[in-house]
């Protein structure tokens, strides 16, 4: 059996060597471990070999692992749907949200911000497919919200966030991330902080590197099967 030392020993070596392939350098692309549905002892041991930053998608789950896990540096990502009778809770226990879809949604995120934490960093979520189930804004409309965004104090700006429909086949999966990194790029020119394009799952993180990614968020291949 693996253990997820050894996941992350491995992943992190692919990680370096697509980086190389793509003339990019290793440490311009951050691991994210996605921990819904995984209980808080694999966390604890992610934690051990190295990995900080954990990402989850319901936020009571969220919140458990948080308090089981407080002896722990860790930084939270939020990358869930999320209702605005949550905001306050994604405003007060997470560092990072990447699943921010509307103004609405911003506006709340940024109004609950304690004021004692630094502004909570977001991501916009782009929808990259038509299924009705993918939530997410137009490609098209990701400039009018990065700009509502940039003007909220509570809120860093970050950048933009992905999940394509699966495809298999590398080109095919490179070319559904092209579109997000193309836009991407040219969203920078007006909004230069934007850093982070989060793009990148367990099966397909290696043509997200190629196509630019910066944070990929990988669940099954760090901590194998969900519950
Ligand atoms: C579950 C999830 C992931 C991780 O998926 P894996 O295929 O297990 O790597 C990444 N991003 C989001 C938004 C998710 O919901």
């Amino acid at each position: 059996m693996t253990t997820i030392a050894e996941s992350i020993d491995l992943i992190r070596r692919r990680i370096n060597e697509c980086a190389r392939e793509s003339g990019r350098a290793a440490d311009s692309v951050q691991l994210l471990g996605v921990s819904k549905r995984q209980p808080v002892d694999k966390l604890r041991e992610a934690h051990a070999a190295g990995l900080q930053h954990f990402a989850e998608n319901y936020l009571q789950e969220a919140l458990d692992k948080q308090a089981a896990l407080a002896d722990l540096a860790c930084t939270w990502h939020f990358i869930g749907a999320i209702q605005s009778n949550k905001t306050r809770a994604l405003a007060e226990h997470f560092d990072w949200v990447h699943s921010v879809a509307s103004r609405k949604i911003a506006r709340r995120l940024s109004e609950q911000r304690p004021a004692g934490l630094a502004p909570l960093n977001v991501c916009i979520q782009i929808k990259l497919s038509d299924e009705e189930s993918k939530s997410g804004i137009e490609l098209g409309e990701a400039e009018a919200l990065c700009g509502t965004i940039a003007e909220l104090a509570g809120l860093r700006l970050r950048g933009l966030m992905a999940i394509p429909a699966p495809v298999s086949g590398h080109d095919a999966q490179r070319r559904s991330f092209r579109p997000l990194a193309r836009e991407f790029e040219r969203l920078r020119e007006r909004f230069p902080q934007m850093d982070t394009l989060s793009m990148g799952m367990s099966g397909d993180f290696e043509a997200a590197i190629a196509e630019g990614s910066t944070l990929l968020r990988l669940g099954t291949a760090l901590f194998g099967p969900r519950d």
